[in-house]
């Protein structure tokens, strides 16, 4: 059986960008990336057709295939302020590799991008004194505004850009295998010697691939599974946490500002009496909200807009970080179970509740949904109540949050403002890494969302980056 000098697991843009890297530095050969999902020109999410989230077996097209959660997302890369000492957005590479080398490394993946054929315009960088009062009032209401240049891809224009790159691997012969599932390591003594592999339509058919190293580069998508191999092999963790919250629909009218100052404007406050982190993430100015489904059949909701087409509503998440120690330890499971009793409550969909109705703590009905102010640019969304499932504490951070926030932003609280929910960011454990992302299993890394480094496409497009280089550095010292 021939062996690999490596493997790396999932096509995210972690992985695509660690590809990438190796070819500029002509260390390619010999390289697999392994892969559930489709290319991304078969990538195709039938909602907008049919109306109602299809469930797509056997794998969700939004969260799977070529560029990973990537293709299907708004494709807001989140840069930096070069003034900022540290690093606020996307994860925690910085905490690895240091600040400037992260914002390095960040330049140098806006430019692979731009290379493809991302728009030059950088939204968040024009009204600078503007965003300073922003920030000002809402320091009072105890709410830290974070605000940095965001180059905006858009949904249709993403799927280009990672096209591009997906043909320019092929051109460069980095093998590439689809609709196939990872569903285990091969470990001995401590060391990493390959993975297991099943078609994704096929659980019977398995084999084994040999390889020099791994990489895992799964995100959000199989932070299940990685959590689930960490346990099987024992692979150092540290606690993680998981976020779960709502996604917000609202008019374009109420954000005009926010919309125009920063594009996306990153509010985190900690409401009493939890203190708990709450944060905005994932603004989209006249965007959609949208569906996507879990390998166990979860519907969780997510948003992004495109660059042409435009709704008349803007979207955000609002997202409370839950962490637990003693006895439980289990973000996961935690967040898979508020997920599945609201997707009861919604007869296997997302729900909606308009905020008014949780206020007078009644149920939306669907002909009150119909003659709603605000109208859900998610169709598929089942009108019911939220309150009954997502937990006493993080609707009370999200209540509490969202009034806060109307200080800051007038109409944040309006009663017709709609709540989707369950919205969860899962992340496994966070995976014990070196300073080369090596795991405490030899030879294996883990790279990107689904370790616990990163949370956005350019921070895991960056660790992709720095893994090419650590391993290419590894080689160097192997060689001697
Ligand atoms: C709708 C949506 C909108 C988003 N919008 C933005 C945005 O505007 N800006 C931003 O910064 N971020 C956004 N994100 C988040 C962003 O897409 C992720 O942070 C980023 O894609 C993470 O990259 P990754 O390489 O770590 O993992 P992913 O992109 O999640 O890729 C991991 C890949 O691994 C595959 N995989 C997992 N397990 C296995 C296995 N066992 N075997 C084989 N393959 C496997 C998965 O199918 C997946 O394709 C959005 C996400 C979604 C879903």
């Amino acid at each position: 059986m021939d062996k690999y000098d490596l493997i790396v697991v999932g096509m995210g843009p972690s992985s695509i960008f660690l590809a990438y890297e190796l070819i500029q530095k002509k260390k390619a050969k010999n390289v697999l990336l392994i892969e559930e999902g489709k290319p991304v020109e078969k990538r195709y999410c039938p909602v907008e057709k049919k109306g109602e989230c299809m469930k797509c077996k056997p794998f969700c097209n939004i969260t799977s295939g070529f560029s990973g959660a990537g293709a299907f997302s708004d494709g807001k890369l989140s840069l930096y302020n070069k003034e900022d000492e540290d690093i606020y957005v996307g994860g925690n590479l910085h905490k690895y590799i240091g600040v400037e080398k992260t914002k390095e490394l960040i330049d140098y993946a806006d430019n692979v991008y731009l290379k493809f054929g991302a728009d030059k315009h950088l939204e968040g960088t024009e009204y600078k004194e503007e965003v300073y009062k922003l920030k000002k009032k809402a320091k009072k209401e105890d709410i830290d505004l974070i605000g940095i240049p965001i180059r905006h891809l858009g949904t249709e224009k993403s799927h280009e850009i990672y096209k591009k790159i997906q043909d320019y691997l092929e051109e460069n012969n980095v093998e590439m295998m689809y609709e196939t599932v990872v569903e285990d390591l091969l470990i001995e003594n401590g060391k990493i010697t390959g993975v297991k592999i099943h078609k994704a339509n096929n659980k019977e058919e398995k084999e084994k691939l040999l390889a020099k190293k791994v990489v895992l580069a799964v995100g959000r998508k199989g932070a299940d599974w990685l959590s689930k191999m960490c346990e099987k092999y024992k692979i150092k963790t540290e606690p993680g946490e998981v976020d779960i919250g709502v996604r917000y629909e609202l008019k374009d009218e109420v954000m005009k500002d926010v919309n125009k100052y920063l594009y996306e404007g990153k509010f985190i406050g900690r409401p009493y009496p939890f203190r708990d982190k709450v944060r905005t993430f994932c603004q989209n100015p006249s965007g959609f909200v949208s569906e996507e489904v879990y390998d166990d059949g979860l519907s969780l909701v997510n948003g992004h807009s495109y660059k042409d087409k435009k709704s008349t509503n803007t979207n955000l998440a609002i997202l409370v970080s839950h962490n637990f120690k003693d006895p439980f330890n289990k973000p996961i499971e935690y967040g898979k179970n508020v997920a599945k009793n609201l997707n009861e409550l919604g007869n296997g969909s997302v729900l909606v509740q308009r905020l008014g109705d949780i206020r007078r703590g009644k149920r939306t009905w669907q002909e009150e949904l119909e003659n709603n102010d605000v109208k859900p640019t998610l169709k598929s969304a089942v009108p019911g109540d939220i309150t009954f499932a997502i937990g006493y504490r993080t609707m009370t951070d999200i209540l509490r949050f969202i009034n806060a926030m109307d200080k800051v932003v007038e109409g944040f609280a309006d009663p017709h403002n709609l709540l989707y929910a369950p919205e969860i960011k899962f992340y496994s454990n966070k995976v014990f890494i070196d300073k080369n992302f090596e795991t405490s299993i030899k030879d294996l890394y883990c790279i990107g969302d689904g370790g616990g480094m990163t949370r956005g496409l350019m921070m895991a497009s960056a660790s992709g980056i720095q893994m090419a280089r650590n391993l290419i550095k590894l080689e160097k010292k192997e060689e001697k």
